[in-house]
């Protein structure tokens, strides 16, 4: 069996070192794991073999520095790092060249623990072959990896297969012809040489450098030198140079620090606050894998079509010259972008512009300057790219690479720009939110704004009508149709007036104005409230008028039982739903109460009236829906009680749901939190308001009004109590008024003022007498308004319309003093 088989066969799983001397020439990969050595070379031979068990270590050494020139095996032990006992079989080719000093040797192992019983396969892999220099050269010739020797002037004398594959030359074409400085590329070419030098005269022992190869068509790859110098007779005959391709390695490497890399710049990107900040840090890590390159990294203003640079680096040493040429510093450069430039931005791909700076710059600067720019820079090359997200630009740059620098890394280059252009469009999107928030709340505010004017300016004249027409129904010997008549403008008045509520509370729910007030009070006192109110109701006394037999029921567990929620909230639900009742049913009965389930109130109203069709009874809790217009015409409505009464429920963390039966009868039910009130409320205060008598002729009251109509109307309502009245149009007279009349008992404030509003005018009253009872009345229904009274000072709080009853039962109440 020759030595190739032996190669061949053995190559896979044996360990192949070829020595020079006492150091390691070339080892191949399995010899790392036979002999458990962390380097294949530059290590000396005892590295190797200081695993090989102590009994045999003797012989194992006496064998390798025999000198014999005969091929020998041998059979040992070796103890592995896991303390584990392996039988390696080693076989030695001795290879020295003739005439040579150096000895040089090839050594196979083979692990054959496995195999060590069966003496057959031994014998088998014994091999025997002659020990010539002839024999080492055939096994460089087939190793693995690239083998070259050159003569002392560095031409090459011996290439082996692998370098012959790799190179792409030919064999005749380099033997004594080619120098091997000329398979390592231009850039690293000088560098090589110098290296080679440095070992020819014996200035380095330096063995493993790493350069760029370049092959006969030009491919570019990295690899790692391993020289020693070679001698005959004592004479330098060349350099033993053992080639390795690091191009996967190097791949690997760039590959692993790339996508480190660009893990951490995706995260980096998303704590980035402002586009600027993008910018620079694009700027910043380009310059970092892109070595004697000059960076610009510019933001791209799509509404003035101009580019702003934004970072700049590389030309630290040029700034003057470059200030030279430009006539302004290169930051302060606007580029107006070409067409030709704007596509090559737009694609997300690095681009070459082969024209160089020209290319990039025609319109903004002349051929001429670019020229002298880029011979300044000494650059070579021009790479751009935009940076782009859903097809709008945000950006680019230019990278000029000068001469001699390693290639750009476009891919990893590509994705980074990927990145920034993520990063910016989301910047942009965040801005654009921020913007539509802003909007958003403007218009929210100046919706809130609008429906508390509306409800001021509808209200203002709607108490002028409803005012005066009240006094007008007191008025003694009145004639009697004209009293009808006024009747119908108090009841037109009244139904306008609950329209314009309506209206104002489905705004103020939509705009989650609507506030809910939470406080202890007795649930069967607001029952018989809701009683009382229905019981001398229009919508129920007309029914009975016309011999509509209704019955009204009420029906409430007994006791006082107090709970907390808003109790006026759950008014106006109730009121919502009765007067639906009053309104759909001719004959028959209206109920309603509550009845209170574990930590759950149910409050319901059942009627025996029209009835709603099945599929329509969740519709209706929705804006404008009814369920037969010609029937709500008749009875009046708008299609917004419901959806109100809906709208309050959630507010109050219910539900409102409707049972019926078409002809039969209609229930609505809704539910509150049951939340017992922990304090004990006493309400006596119906019964002193029945006791109130409205006779003031020796009191004084100042009216604060602007409005000439509604002053009129609050006067023809005090006319009868004979209480003496003071006028003041605004709060500047308010004040003088009260401090010219210290006998005045009590002060009406309208809040909406010219001059000074009432809030203002009733704090500086306060101050001069902080004893002085003050109402306010406004128009404003919308929130808080009541809040923002008493917070400047006033007693009370009567809403515009005025209800004549309202308005002179508050008033008794602070002038009898209690
Ligand atoms: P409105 O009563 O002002 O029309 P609502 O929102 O209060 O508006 O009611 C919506 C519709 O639901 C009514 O138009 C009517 O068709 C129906 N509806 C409400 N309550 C009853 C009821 N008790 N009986 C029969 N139909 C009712």
């Amino acid at each position: 069996m020759d030595v190739e088989n032996v190669l061949l066969r053995g190559i896979e799983s044996d360990s192949i070192i070829v020595t020079d001397n006492k150091e390691i020439f070339h080892a191949n990969p399995s010899t790392t794991y036979i002999f458990g050595i962390e380097k294949q070379v530059a290590i000396d031979m005892s590295d190797v073999f200081s695993c090989i068990h102590p009994n045999d270590r003797e012989i194992v050494e006496s064998w390798v520095n025999s000198t014999s020139k005969v091929q020998k095996q041998l059979q040992f032990r070796i103890v592995t790092k896991e303390q584990e006992e392996r039988w390696i079989w080693s076989r030695i080719f001795p290879a020295t060249p003739e005439n040579s000093e150096d000895r040089r040797m090839v050594i196979l192992s083979s692990d054959i623990s496995e195999m060590r019983e069966n003496d057959e396969v031994l014998k088998q892999r014994e091999i025997t072959a002659r020990t010539t220099e002839e024999k080492y050269k055939v096994l460089t010739t087939l190793l693995p990896e690239m083998i070259f020797e050159t003569d002392p002037a560095g031409i090459l004398t011996y290439i082996n297969l692998k370098a012959i594959d790799t190179f792409e030359y030919g064999s005749d074409f380099y033997i004594n012809k080619l120098k091997f400085t000329e398979l390592i590329s231009k850039e690293d070419r000088l560098r090589c040489s110098k290296f080679l030098k440095r070992i020819i005269d014996k200035k380095s022992d330096v063995s493993e450098v790493e350069y760029i190869a370049v092959t006969k068509s030009g491919r570019k790859f990295h690899v790692a030198l391993y020289v020693t110098r070679m001698y005959a007779k004592n004479e330098f005959t060349g350099l033993n140079i053992l080639m390795l391709d690091k191009t996967v390695q190097k791949h690997v490497e760039n590959y692993q620090e790339n996508l480190s890399f660009l893990s951490k710049s995706a995260l980096n990107f998303l704590t980035l606050s402002n586009d600027d900040d993008i910018f620079i840090f694009v700027g910043k890590n380009l310059s970092k894998f892109t070595s004697k390159s000059v960076i610009i990294v510019f933001s791209y203003d799509q509404n003035t079509d101009t580019s702003i640079i934004r970072y700049i680096s590389g030309i630290v040493s040029y700034v003057d010259e470059l200030m030279d040429i430009l006539g302004k510093a290169p930051e302060q450069f606007d580029i107006k972008l070409t067409e030709k430039f704007r596509k090559t931005w737009l694609s997300d791909k690095t681009l070459k512009q082969l024209d160089g700076l020209e290319n990039i710059f025609t319109d903004n600067v002349s051929l001429e300057k670019a020229r002298r720019i880029e011979k300044l820079l000494n650059i070579e090359t021009f790479h751009s790219m935009g940076i782009v997200r859903d097809g709008k630009l945000f950006g680019g740059l230019i990278i000029g690479t000068k001469s001699r620098a390693k290639p750009i890394d476009t891919q990893t280059i590509e994705t980074f720009i990927y990145q920034a252009g993520i990063a910016l469009h989301r910047k942009q999107i965040d801005n654009e939110l921020v913007k539509a928030k802003l909007i958003a709340e403007e218009s929210d505010r100046l919706k809130s704004a609008f429906v508390a004017n509306m409800s001021h300016e509808l209200r203002t004249p709607l108490n002028g009508i409803l005012g005066l027409a009240q006094v007008m129904l007191t008025a003694d010997n009145i004639d009697s149709e004209i009293k009808t008549n006024v009747k119908m403008i108090v009841e037109s008045g009244n139904s306008l007036l609950s329209l314009i509520e309506d209206i104002m509370d489905v705004s103020k729910i939509e705009a989650e104005q609507m506030k809910i007030k939470n406080t202890p009070f007795i649930l069967n006192s607001l029952i018989d409230q809701l009683y009382s109110i229905f019981s001398v109701h229009p919508l129920y006394l007309q029914k009975n008028d016309k011999q509509k037999n209704i019955k009204l029921k009420c029906i409430k567990p007994s006791g006082n039982i107090s709970i907390i929620s808003d109790p006026d909230r759950l008014k106006q639900i109730f009121i919502n739903l009765i007067s639906n009742a009053l309104k759909f049913t001719q004959k028959g009965f209206i109920e309603f109460g509550y009845y209170i389930d574990n930590n759950k109130i149910t409050f319901y109203v059942k009627d025996s009236g029209i009835g709603i069709p099945k599929n329509k009874t969740a519709e209706i809790f929705e804006r404008f829906i009814q369920v037969d217009s010609t029937l709500v015409r008749r009875f009046k409505g708008t299609g917004l009680g419901l959806a109100i009464s809906k709208g309050l429920v959630t507010l109050l963390d219910g539900n409102i749901w409707c049972e019926s039966e078409l002809g039969k009868g209609s229930s609505f039910f809704f539910t509150i939190p049951y939340i017992p009130a922990t304090v004990s409320i006493f309400d006596n205060k119906s019964q002193k308001e029945q006791d109130m008598t409205y006779l003031w002729d020796n009191n004084t009251i100042l009216v604060v009004e602007d409005d000439v109509i509604n002053f009129k109307v609050i006067e023809a309502m005090l006319r009868k109590t004979n209480a003496k009245i003071i006028h003041a149009d605004n709060g500047l007279k308010a004040i003088e008024k009260v401090k010219l009349y210290p006998q005045i008992d009590l002060v009406l404030m309208d809040v909406h003022l010219p001059e000074m509003n009432g809030l203002e005018a009733t704090s500086k009253i306060m101050e001069i007498n902080p004893e002085l009872p003050i109402i306010a009345q406004t128009a404003n229904a919308m929130s808080d308004d009541r809040d923002k009274c008493i917070e400047a000072g006033c007693m009370d709080y009567i809403s515009k319309p005025i209800d004549m009853k309202e308005l002179l039962t508050k008033i008794a109440i602070y002038l009898s003093g209690e």
